[in-house]
């Protein structure tokens, strides 16, 4: 193994400084364990000394490790007097300045009991299975060509940067059960961190994390964890229809196409999604149906078609960008 050139120690300092290099904040963590350095008397609540004030902005001196993960620095001298004063300590990664969203996967290591949500699907145990759900829902793959970290603990975080100017909040639980996203506001442990149980260690030999694949960001939209983009207005052109638009559409409401995919047979689903939806994005385009309203109908009916949320969304923006095409 290559990795036995350095110790242990020298690998995680090694690696604090080749974050700072990636522009990735790291922060200190308390030898062998997860938990920050503990604050200064002055910014700890619990102190008879403690002086107060909101967070590191206001904070009575110039905070150097107080304030835990606000604290994160890309100053490769202030890192190296933590690792001077913390030969053994452990660091994290602000995720949220780094660009990062990480899915941290958990095991189930307290035996709770499945949550009634998993409870008609066998084989759900812990988050890897919550996990292994998602990608199913949208034919996608268990990502190999990104940085993967298993923990202690016997968890996984997978990371993946994000497209420029994408954001992703925390939104508890909403992924799924033992499923934590962890990007804006959040930290990670850095890789060759040690507690008690074990290594965060680095899988395989792949050192940078990749884009996140489209699907997983149209997942953290629906989650709730990403916010989605404000609708694109579109103009609502009224133009010279065609003796074959009014046949098609005449008369029918948004309504009367999500019922006809609803109920389509188990054999013509997918055929009956992408005339429906095509359908719909006329109706928005003249203005008869508001495209918000159709996005609903179409996504309640798909589900009921069993379709996927991937392969709805797919539908439903080609539907309306062809539309938007062919109306200007
Ligand atoms: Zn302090
Ligand atoms: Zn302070």
């Amino acid at each position: 193994m290559s990795r036995s050139r350095y110790t242990p120690r020298e690998r995680r300092h090694r690696a604090i400084h080749a974050f700072i290099d990636r522009d990735c904040p790291v922060s200190a963590l308390t030898p062998g364990t997860k938990v920050p350095v503990k604050s200064c008397p002055q910014c700890d609540i619990k102190s008879p000394d403690y002086v107060r004030h909101h967070g590191i902005k206001d904070c009575p001196h110039k905070p150097d490790m107080c304030h835990g993960f606000h604290a994160a620095t890309l100053d490769h001298d202030k890192a190296q007097s933590w690792i001077d004063r913390y030969p053994d300590l452990n660091f994290a990664i602000s995720t949220g300045p780094a660009g990062l969203v990480i899915v941290d996967l958990d095991t189930n290591k307290n035996g709770a009991p499945v949550p009634d949500k998993y409870a008609n699907i066998p084989g759900v145990k812990d988050g890897y299975d919550v996990w292994s759900l998602a990608l199913e829902r949208y034919g996608a793959r268990h990502p190999t060509d990104t940085m993967q970290v298993s923990t202690p603990n016997g968890g996984l975080h997978i990371w993946h940067s994000l497209p420029p100017g994408v954001v992703v909040n925390k939104s508890e639980g909403a992924f799924g059960w033992l499923v934590d996203i962890r990007s804006t506001n959040s930290y990670i442990i850095g890789p060759t961190s040690v507690t008690k149980d074990g290594e965060y260690r680095r899988l395989g030999d792949v050192t940078e994390p990749t884009v996140a694949p489209d699907w997983l960001l149209h997942h953290l939209e629906h989650t709730g964890h990403k916010p989605k983009p404000p609708a694109r207005p579109r103009p609502r052109i009224i133009r010279q229809r065609s003796d074959q638009d009014d046949r098609e559409y005449r008369g029918k409401t948004v309504q009367d196409l999500a019922h006809e995919l609803a109920t389509a047979q188990e054999t013509e689903r997918h055929a009956v999604l992408v005339r429906v939806t095509a359908a719909a994005a006329y109706l928005v385009h003249r203005g008869l149906c508001d495209e918000a309203e159709m996005r609903d109908a179409m996504y309640d009916a798909g589900r009921d078609a069993q379709r996927t949320d991937y392969e709805i969304h797919k539908a439903i923006e080609s539907a309306l960008s062809y539309t938007a095409g062919r109306a200007a």
